[in-house]
């Protein structure tokens, strides 16, 4: 892999709230000149075996990942990506099992704030038509708007799913220090997911970066979707301060996002330490 090797280090498959099959994300990195694609679901690993197939076709290089939702800090949300998991491992299989039985009862409990706001057949609609096991936020997003319930993305989540929406259901997830684990039980690699996205103070953030270095973590996303050059800035310090490997990824969801693309914009700022020096990439 020479210097212009273009890394995406976390995407998603419908496997969990994307849109597109393993094969069509993965051939689409591929048409956007990604060279090394990780698949990160959310509490979910299913798609990495279709993703393994497509990528030998294309000739990508397939990263196995996840992106685990973890509860810190009195059950705040934080995600953290897995790198390089063994998805065959039980550690990891058990614990992303149990979280994806939480998302079915955080979801359950989603569907009856929105009947009772008199939206009817939601949860009928939700397990019939986006029926996997990692049901998440944006399915509800995408039946609201899919029924005419909002007008974009972001008013679902402002007027229904996000914190100060009428059906906002917090998950309890396990703690950040288990889903650490189980990456690294699995021979992975754990990163920080989007560390600017929870909207953290800086104290708060050093005190995840702290927390998050004692249970076994090694890596933050300095480069994610949206981030300003100010952001990739801080966080680049923030990992050479704190010596953690940098990691880059699009977070895509779905095509048709006009800021979102696999492999656009990924570039590490210097001075970062990158995650993949120490991989072997041929
Ligand atoms: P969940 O893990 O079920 O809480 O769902 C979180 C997912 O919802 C994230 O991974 C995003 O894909 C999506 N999401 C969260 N907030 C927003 C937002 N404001 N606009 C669009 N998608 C969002
Ligand atoms: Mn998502
Ligand atoms: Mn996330
Ligand atoms: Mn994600």
């Amino acid at each position: 892999m020479n210097t212009q090797t273009i890394f995406d280090l976390h995407s998603h498959s419908l496997y969990s709230d994307g849109t597109l099959t393993p094969t069509e994300l993965v051939t689409r990195a591929h048409e956007h000149g990604v060279n090394v694609l990780a698949l990160t679901d959310h509490d979910e690993t299913k798609g990495l075996a279709e993703a393994q197939s497509a990528a030998n076709n294309v000739g990508l290089k397939l990263i196995n990942g996840v992106e685990i939702s973890a509860s810190w800090d009195r059950n705040q949300t934080v995600h953290i990506v897995g790198l390089n998991i063994d998805p065959a491992n039980d550690v990891l299989r058990a614990g992303l099992a149990l979280i994806r039985q939480e998302r079915i009862r955080r979801a359950k409990k989603i569907a009856d704030k929105l009947e009772k706001t008199g939206i009817e057949n939601v949860w009928k609609t939700i397990t019939e038509k986006y029926g996997f096991e990692a049901v998440t936020r944006t399915h509800f997003a995408r039946f609201l708007l899919e029924n005419g319930h909002a007008k974009d993305m972001q008013h679902c989540f402002k007027k229904y799913l996000g914190r100060k929406g009428r059906a906002y259901v917090n998950g309890i997830w396990l703690p950040l220090e288990d889903a650490i684990g189980w990456i690294i039980a699995a021979g992975g690699q754990a990163v920080i997911a989007h560390p600017t996205r929870y909207r953290f103070t800086k104290s708060k953030l050093e005190r995840l970066v702290i927390d998050f270095k004692s249970y076994g973590g090694v890596g933050i996303e300095v480069v994610s979707q949206r981030f300003t050059d100010k952001e990739k800035a801080e966080m680049a310090s923030l990992a050479r301060r704190h010596d953690l490997l940098a990691s880059v990824g699009s977070d895509f969801h779905n095509p048709g996002s006009p800021y979102v693309e696999l492999g656009r914009g990924l570039e590490l700022p210097m001075d970062c330490k990158p995650i993949w020096n120490g991989w072997a990439l041929l």
